[in-house]
């Protein structure tokens, strides 16, 4: 990203886009609006993410959005736009780094098995919590495939921007 595309980008965020912690605790950013091309673009510039087509409602244009929610790229990506962004977005940013520097993200170590938790069934332990952690993921599914987000791990777009701090 040379800082012509740095500006860019900071400028859709702002008139478009939605930086935020999501309820799950997850870090969110993202665009959507119906012109694929300017969507695609902010993918390719930022270069993290995905972009999805959401479900398509009657009577409306097609939307799209690009989104990426891996912890260490958001925050790589929000700390180069910042400079560029207005005090309710900076504000909504700094919000993210304090959340980020709160709750340091946890990880499962490695080939280790933790139970109540869906890398537990994943690794095939079928014990109470792993079973719990599995199907309150696969309920989460199925209402995101309702919404058309098959492919956000954490919450619905709508939910995401209910919990909006931008
Ligand atoms: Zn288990």
């Amino acid at each position: 990203m040379d800082s012509i595309e740095i500006a860019w980008a900071a400028g859709l965020i702002e008139g478009e886009g939605t930086v935020c912690v999501k309820g799950s605790g997850g870090l969110y950013v993202g665009v959507s609006m119906t012109d694929e091309d300017v969507v695609r673009k902010i993918h390719s510039i930022a270069g993290i993410g995905t972009v999805n087509m959401c479900k398509k409602k009657e009577n409306r244009k097609q939307v799209w959005v690009w989104r990426a929610g891996k912890r260490s790229e958001v925050i790589a990506f929000i700390k180069k736009i910042r400079p560029y962004m207005g005090a309710r977005r900076t504000s909504a940013i700094d919000k993210v780094f304090a959340h980020d520097m709160e709750h340091p993200q946890w990880r499962v170590p490695k080939g280790e098995l933790v139970h109540g938790i869906r890398s537990g069934y994943k690794k095939g332990c079928r014990c109470k919590l792993c079973k719990k952690a599995e199907s309150v993921y696969n309920k989460d599914l199925r209402e995101r495939r309702e919404t058309g987000n098959v492919r956000n791990k954490g919450n619905s777009i709508k939910t995401v921007v209910q919990r909006v701090i931008v």
